[in-house]
């Protein structure tokens, strides 16, 4: 089993929050497609013994990319791997996603779209600078159900320093009236090379206060528990069904095969990626040596454990320490700081699994790096 996932290097607009690998440049569009799908046709031979269960274009956005491009890139894919495909996401931008593109993502194969909302408010988009407007998700999303797609997802985005004191509740309360069945709710964070982060920087804007943003947690979680969404990782909810299972075999260390600039990949304990350059990755591309632009690591015993801490606690389910002890052969249930974390009521056993209780979510990251080897 293992998935595959398409980095698409273009947006038409640079978000003032985003630190992704992109380019507003467009012109090398068309090359690009030729890229990736060489790159498919290069790495896929290496792959022969596992069968793909799912397919994920991210980016960037892959919507700006038309659905024949995409379908393309797919196709080429298809044609050169085992599948058993459960799940097809492509990331959309709402400004894209009129019927006729629908229409042509749902005939391709596409069966989920994941929907970048953030916000359904003028003057946060603006901020943003989102290119769509407020009620371009909203009719995206409905657009989309009547469209046939199995499962659409809605990302949103919270502890922003712009809006009024009632956004967020605002924000919720939209898009859980959508025909959505899954929620990525991410908080603001400032990168230094965003536009946010030099605004910060110049003190034009201040961050806001924490209290403002656990209260938005606190608002997140009763509003979608109330919808029920199931709170099943940190910044993701789902009805019924609708998990995405993509993102979850990544968590429970399936193998993942990364393709385009800047994309990483996974497999027998390697993780390798390409640089995070569209023109080393054509040039590479061109010459037939991918292998020229990509690094590699090795994950040692103690970074496996770390990483499977870092990911599963992240989740409802926690972590497995008898997995854990298999794989890497560090022991959680020894580790020096259990009893103390327990006895605060910081994590606990469910299941014979050790896992953060969701209300201390908000501070998860110093629980698990309390837990690290
Ligand atoms: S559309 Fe997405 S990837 Fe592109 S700049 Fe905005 S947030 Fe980043």
């Amino acid at each position: 089993m293992a998935g595959l996932y398409v980095h698409i290097p273009f947006c038409a607009q640079a978000c003032t929050y985003c630190d992704f690998h992109f380019t507003t440049q467009l012109r090398d569009r068309d090359a690009m497609v030729d890229a990736l799908r060489r790159e498919i046709r290069t790495a896929l031979p290496h792959w022969s013994t596992e069968r793909f269960t799912t397919l994920y274009f991210g980016g960037g956005t892959p919507s700006l990319m038309g659905p024949a491009a995409l379908a393309a890139i797919a196709q080429e894919a298809f044609d050169g791997a085992e599948w058993s495909l459960e799940e097809w996401t492509v990331e959309a931008n709402p400004e894209d996603l009129d019927p006729a593109t629908l229409d042509a993502l749902r005939e391709a194969g596409v069966n989920r779209l994941s929907i970048g909302a953030q916000s359904f408010q003028r003057d946060v988009l603006t901020w943003m600078r989102r290119i769509h407007g407020a009620d371009k998700a909203e009719s995206a999303v409905r657009n989309a159900a009547a469209a046939g797609f199995d499962h659409l997802s809605l990302d949103l985005i919270y502890g922003v320093p712009v809006g009024g004191s009632d956004r967020w509740q605002r924000d919720l309360d939209t898009a859980l009236s959508l025909p959505a069945d899954h929620l990525s709710a991410y908080i603001l964070t400032a990168e230094p090379q965003t536009l946010y982060g030099h605004q910060l920087q110049k003190g034009e804007l201040r961050e806001p206060p924490e209290d403002q943003v656990l209260r938005e947690y606190g608002q997140l979680t009763q509003a979608t528990a109330d919808a029920g969404f199931e709170h099943y990782e940190v910044s993701s909810f789902a009805r019924d069904g609708g998990r995405s299972r993509h993102n979850s075999a990544y968590w429970n260390g399936v193998p993942y095969l990364g393709i385009g600039p800047g994309a990483h990949s996974f497999r027998d304990q390697t993780r390798w990626w390409n640089a995070r350059s569209n023109a080393q990755y054509l040039k590479a591309s061109a010459a037939g040596d991918f292998a020229s632009q990509q690094a590699q690591e090795v994950l040692n015993a103690t970074d496996r454990f770390n990483e499977a801490l870092m990911t599963g606690l992240r989740r409802t389910e926690g972590v497995d320490p008898k997995g854990l002890l298999n794989n890497s052969g560090h022991d959680l249930k020894n580790h020096p700081e259990l009893d103390r974390l327990l006895t605060a009521g910081q994590v606990e056993w469910h299941g014979g699994r050790l896992r953060i209780p969701r209300h201390h979510w908000p501070i998860g990251d110093a629980i698990t790096v309390e837990l690290m080897a």
